[in-house]
């Protein structure tokens, strides 16, 4: 049976038979798998304390070929992130990313670049405590999730009439539509939210800032908020979950 060796970010666990565990990895190589670990939950299984989420791992997995559950036979940490659960509003956000991976992964569907997003991500929320901050990184990580899945919103035009868009004033996203739509399209699009031109470029720039100079990128209140819903909406329209971890930390929407 084929083995499989991949460095991974532990998603979620749950409970399996009498001892054992499922748990779900979103590996840089594979992409998000679901494996069993035989035994996690005895008092000295191997396991112990090492699959909880949010660490990066080193993973060692067999199983058929595109099985839908694997067995794990090793895990190792490469990063631990024992400390997003000593802070409420931090610990917060990581369940969002991982709750938000589990729910729009497919399994055995390799997307590095996501994997790299969502790493970069738990390191940031991993350092952070301030609120506005984390809302900030959250929505971040949104923009470039969605994007690396196949979901990138049209904001440099108008989705509708693909026309220019104005560089000052107040602009409209439409979530179903996938992006921003011009003043002369907007009575068209009565589910559109109030976006502005700011905020726009804001969104634009969103899509090509790397994560590490995503910090400077801070936006301003206003801006954050007006980028939330649109965010928000377009998620929704593309990923029909109901995030529990949400209602936990104040959004606008
Ligand atoms: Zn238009």
């Amino acid at each position: 049976m084929p083995l499989y060796n991949d460095e991974a970010i532990t998603l979620r666990h749950y409970d399996f038979g009498e001892a054992d565990r499922i748990v779900s990895f979103f590996g840089r190589r594979h992409g998000k798998v679901r494996v069993v670990a035989k035994g996690a939950r005895k008092l000295k299984s191997r396991f112990a304390g090492r699959l909880e989420p949010f660490h990066k791992v080193a993973i060692v997995y067999f199983g058929r070929e595109n099985a839908n559950l694997y067995k794990l036979s090793n895990v190792d940490f490469r990063r631990t992130r024992a400390a997003m659960s000593d802070e409420l509003e931090r610990f917060h956000r990581a369940c969002y990313v991982t709750e938000l991976m589990e729910a729009a992964l497919r399994e055995g569907d390799p997307n590095p670049k996501a994997f790299l997003a969502a790493n970069a991500t738990l390191e940031l929320i991993a350092r952070e405590t301030r609120t506005a901050e984390l809302d900030w990184i959250t929505r971040f990580f949104d923009v470039r999730f969605l994007s690396h899945i196949g979901y990138t919103p049209t904001l440099d035009r108008c989705v509708a009439c693909r026309g220019g868009l104005p560089e000052t004033g107040q602009l409209a996203f439409d979530a179903a539509k996938g992006g921003i739509v011009c003043p002369a399209c907007r009575p068209k699009f009565k589910s559109a939210v109030a976006l502005s031109a700011g905020a726009a470029k804001f969104m634009a720039k969103m899509l090509t800032t790397e994560f590490g100079k995503a910090v400077r990128l801070k936006p301003s209140p206003q801006i954050l908020r007006e980028i939330t819903s649109a965010i928000i909406a377009f998620r929704n329209s593309r990923i029909q979950v109901k995030m529990n971890s949400e209602r936990f930390f104040g959004s606008d929407v």
